[in-house]
């Protein structure tokens, strides 16, 4: 076995998921021994529909053809003319993603690669595996369906086109809001800031998330707009804070496009100003500033910035864009690791090689390493004794209003707090 997503999570004794019963499983090998195996397992498990491919391309024509599409797919990579690498892309690339079971001969490193690649599409994973697959690894991995692939579901809801005119009406009208996600310090379990992350409720008290207006934001324009109108309300929440007593630092996430806009680092500074908030309490996290056109422009931004004491973050440092060499250019502060190397590094060996580096790489830099997506106490014990210095995620809390943060602040912090301080019983 090579790969099981949360290892420990997927009880293999735990009922199937009904979507994977009603939904079926598409097993896609060129060996018919191989796919007959698999077959029997399935049935052996109460599963019975069943379908079958022999190549890539019929695989993607099935798939996208059944009028019930299979919940999970089970996949070779090693297939005539379209091969697995190719499938896995392609369904990467369809609203309906079905999860993913990984089952090859290729060699572990190559298998590893190919499971980071499915979870950087944002495909489910269930798991990866050498061929013959143990029929127990293929049910644990079967069992992890309802934790793994939320997706799978939601995906069958209709997702609208948002109307550019719409969402500048939202930002202008204020229903775009920062939900708050602590940071914390791994060595003392104390809270070292809030991230400020944009919901927006619409009228009909929908809540929309991010992946679906950010991007649009910037395409249209509006994104410097929706910057400073979610700064307007942070910097309100901040001084609500300040009157109970509580100073937390905030983090605001900010496009690298808009770092050329001349007129950023001045809005930034007079609205800060107008709300009395030091500049060392706020700071922002940047990712792909790769794709920044205008060099000199974003780095004036940034300096201008950081002169005054705000900080900075290369935020999802390690994939894409976020890359070494976009940390010697540009002046951070805070270098915050992407999920996927935190998720990845109890159960892969190469995951926990870059999530080391990236860990190294900071202290040497002198700047503060953050790791995000923390959602197991192995992880977050994983994190301290490689010398992480702060963590966020679900584990510690989940985003929420700002009516809620003094609450979590006087009543689940030091909860939290223990989390950090007790010795870990996980082999690190
Ligand atoms: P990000 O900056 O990397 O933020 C982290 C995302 O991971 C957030 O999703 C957060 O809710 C989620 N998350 C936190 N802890 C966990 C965990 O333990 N497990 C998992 N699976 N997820 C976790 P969210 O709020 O949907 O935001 C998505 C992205 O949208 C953000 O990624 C950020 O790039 C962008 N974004 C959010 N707000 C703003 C904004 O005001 N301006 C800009 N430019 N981008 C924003
Ligand atoms: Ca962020
Ligand atoms: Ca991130």
């Amino acid at each position: 076995m090579i790969y099981l997503p949360a290892a420990g999570n997927s009880d293999p004794e735990a009922d199937l998921h009904p979507a994977i019963l009603s939904q079926g499983v598409l097993v896609v090998d060129d060996n018919h021994v191989q796919r007959a195996n698999i077959r029997a397992s399935l049935e052996a498990f109460g599963i019975h529909r069943i379908h079958e491919a022999a190549d890539g391309a019929s695989a993607l024509q099935r798939y996208r053809s059944l009028p019930v599409r299979p919940a999970v797919v089970v996949l070779d990579l090693e297939l005539p003319g379209l091969d697995g690498i190719e499938v896995l892309q392609r369904l990467g690339d369809d609203r309906h993603r079905p999860a993913i079971i990984v089952a090859s001969a290729a060699d572990e490193v190559l298998i590893s690669a190919v499971a980071t690649m499915v979870e950087a599409l944002g495909v489910p994973l269930l798991g990866a595996f050498r061929k013959p697959v143990p029929t127990a690894a293929l049910r644990a991995a079967l069992a992890a369906f309802g934790h793994q692939a939320s997706s799978v579901l939601h995906a069958a809801a209709p997702v609208t086109e948002i109307d550019p005119a719409e969402l500048h009406q939202a930002i202008r009208t204020g229903q775009i809001r920062p939900f708050y996600q602590p940071k914390i310090s791994l060595q003392q379990g104390s809270l070292e800031g809030l991230e400020a992350l944009a919901r927006w409720t619409d009228r009909a008290g929908n809540s929309i998330p991010p992946s679906r207006f950010i991007a649009l934001a910037e395409q249209h324009g509006l994104i410097g707009e929706l910057t400073l109108a979610l700064l307007d309300r942070v910097l309100q929440d901040m001084v609500q804070w300040q009157a109970q007593g509580l100073q937390p630092a905030v983090a605001i996430n900010l496009s690298a496009t808009s770092l050329v806009d001349r007129n950023l680092a001045s809005d930034i500074l007079r609205q800060v100003q107008a709300a009395a908030i030091s500049p060392r309490r706020v700071s922002f996290e940047i990712t792909e500033t790769a794709l920044v056109a205008d060099l000199a422009s974003a780095l004036a931004t940034m300096s201008r910035l950081r002169l005054k004491g705000f900080g900075f973050s290369i935020d999802d440092y390690g994939t894409g864009f976020s890359s070494m060499q976009q940390l010697s250019r540009f002046p951070f502060t805070e270098l915050k690791i992407d999920r996927t190397f935190v998720h990845g590094a109890s159960r892969r060996d190469q995951m926990r090689t870059i999530l080391q580096s990236a860990i190294d790489m900071g202290r040497r830099l002198g700047i503060t390493t953050v790791a995000e997506g923390v959602e197991t106490e192995a992880e977050l014990h994983l994190l301290k004794a490689m010398g992480c210095r702060q963590a966020q995620g679900y584990l510690i809390a989940r985003p929420m209003p700002a009516a809620q943060v003094s609450d979590w602040i006087h009543h689940r912090a030091s909860a939290v707090a223990q989390l950090c301080l007790q010795p870990s019983t996980m082999p690190s």
